[in-house]
């Protein structure tokens, strides 16, 4: 759709809106000048310049796909990180920010309306890339059966909460889990991503993003589980 040849160019984006999206997290909506679209699951790189001409860049996925020239973004907060504390806290509607992209053909989900189900499973800002994944079968109608599994440390730390209500989503709470929910708090175990992912006799399109620790642990358990690792698409954030 918008994928075409890669587009080297660091463009300008201007800040249109920064909120707080979690308790360590914002969300940033850019308008970049020029920017050809994306599909989603894709991401970009952000580019950070220092009075002295040092630069930090960082890689973001991006909520949002399709054409136009608005580009959704959440970032967690690491506290110790180098980048992500100034993108959370110091970023101001207004301010322009040097972004390169879109990046990434491989771990991508384009409307298709294949028969076999499609399996997302994020661990914290891992489920941004899938946000615009239903995003984008929700906003064409797209007939694939979707499901996600997200793991996440506590309710407020929920990221795109009004696009996940229309969603078909098993949470997995770390941390704490909402009064009255019915398991304890805990991390994702193969028990219960068994119980919560299609089986791997649907043959699912699996796509899994997290940290890399996450990813890692859970795609080694979905072959465990039957899984062709062929259907299994990984994106890593980095950390443990
Ligand atoms: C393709 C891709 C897409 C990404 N998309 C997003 C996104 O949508 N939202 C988002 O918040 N982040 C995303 N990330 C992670 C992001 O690029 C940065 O790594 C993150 O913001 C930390 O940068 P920093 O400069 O603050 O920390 P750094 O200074 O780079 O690192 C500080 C410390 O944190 C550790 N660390 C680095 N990354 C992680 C991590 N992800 N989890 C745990 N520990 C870590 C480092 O090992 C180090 O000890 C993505 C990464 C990739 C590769």
């Amino acid at each position: 759709m918008v994928s075409g040849p890669a587009d080297t160019a660091w463009r300008v984006g201007s800040v249109s809106r920064i909120s707080k999206e979690t308790p360590s997290a914002a969300r940033i909506v850019l308008d970049v000048d020029g920017w050809p679209g994306n599909d989603a699951g894709q991401h970009l790189d952000i580019r950070l310049t220092a009075p002295d001409g040092y630069t930090a860049t960082r890689s973001y996925s991006i909520a949002s796909a399709g054409p136009g020239m608005v580009v959704d973004l959440a970032v967690d907060k690491l506290p110790d990180g180098e980048v992500s504390p100034f993108l959370v806290d110091d970023v101001m509607a207004g301010d322009k920010l040097e972004v390169h992209g879109p990046l990434g053909g491989w771990f991508v989900w384009r409307p298709d309306a294949a028969s076999s189900p499609v399996q997302l499973i994020g661990g914290g800002s891992g489920v941004v890339p899938l946000i615009a994944m239903l995003r984008s079968h929700h906003d064409t109608a797209d007939a694939t059966p979707f499901r996600l599994l997200y793991s996440l440390r506590t309710p407020e730390d929920t990221f795109f909460p009004e696009v996940l209500k229309d969603a078909d989503v098993d949470y997995v709470y770390t941390r704490r889990a909402p009064d009255g929910w019915p398991t304890p708090a805990g991390r994702l175990t193969k028990d219960v991503l068994a119980a919560s992912v299609f089986a791997a006799a649907e043959k699912p399109r699996v796509f899994l993003c997290g940290s890399t620790g996450f990813v890692e642990t859970v795609a080694a358990w979905l072959v465990e589980l039957g899984h062709d690792p062929r259907m299994i698409r990984t994106e890593r954030f980095g950390g443990t």
